[in-house]
């Protein structure tokens, strides 16, 4: 898998462009679990995103270059993380089913996966959100001996579990500590490894057009033509039309 072609990723691209983030999430993800075994979309969303961090890895190269600006005075600051660095975070099993008992409460639970999330994006609040992504992911929920749903938990037993779910999924949500040279700011900063990636796609692919279309131009060969031809060959053409 590689950008060289170029056909496949460009029709990616152009499918997802209109759409909203959770959708060129899917079809990267799509495109990712197109060659795996497994469905992207039943993934826990730390395993997620440890298939997008691979796929940038193949697409891009290994290293994330990251920019942000400190809140507070603005400073830019750029960050490189290594992709093999995130991912030995990751524990070598996913615990798809697990189990977690505190006090009187017993609760069975998957890991939210991204059908859940998605679900959870169409509720009107983070609360709601909340509730059903407990709802859609605790199967059984007992109080001593009483199945009970897991809404009924207190609050702290509520948030214990979701504590678990992350320690069992720690790539659901990538976040840096960052400390500003210019004024010592010190805040924390989330990747989101899909917008990161479809950046890079999407300034790959908008590249894509401009050399189509300067070939395209100059010795009227078609966009199928263009992609075709292996990317330093296109090169070549590029700097003679530039001569
Ligand atoms: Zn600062």
């Amino acid at each position: 898998m590689s950008l060289a072609g170029g056909t496949e990723w460009l029709q990616l691209w152009e499918r997802a462009v209109p759409g909203p983030p959770r959708r060129r999430r899917r079809e990267l993800l799509a495109s990712a679990g197109a060659r795996g075994a497994f469905h992207p979309a039943q993934l826990p969303v730390g395993r997620a995103n440890s298939v997008l961090l691979r796929l940038h890895a193949t697409l891009f190269g290994p290293r994330l270059d990251c920019r942000t600006a400190c809140p507070a005075c603005a400073q830019a600051l750029e960050l490189e993380v290594d992709v093999a660095d995130l991912l030995g975070g990751e524990p070598s099993l996913a615990a798809e089913q697990a189990r977690l008992q505190v006090d009187e409460w017993d609760m069975h639970f998957r890991l939210p996966s991204e059908l859940d999330v998605d679900a959870a994006h169409d509720e009107r609040d983070p609360e709601s959100a909340r509730r059903l992504l407990l709802q859609r992911c605790v199967f059984e929920c007992r109080r001593g001996e009483e199945p009970v749903s897991i809404l009924a938990a207190p609050s702290d037993v509520q948030a214990r579990l979701v504590t678990r779910m992350e320690e069992l999924d720690p790539l659901a949500t990538i976040d840096f500590q960052l400390a500003c040279g210019g004024c010592g700011h010190k805040w924390s900063s989330a990747l989101e490894v899909d917008a990161f990636l479809w950046a890079k796609l999407d300034a790959w692919a908008r590249r894509m057009l401009h050399e189509v279309h300067e070939l395209a131009r100059h010795y009227g060969w078609s966009e199928r033509d263009v992609l075709a031809m292996s990317p330093w060959k296109r090169q070549i053409y590029l700097d003679l039309v530039a001569a």
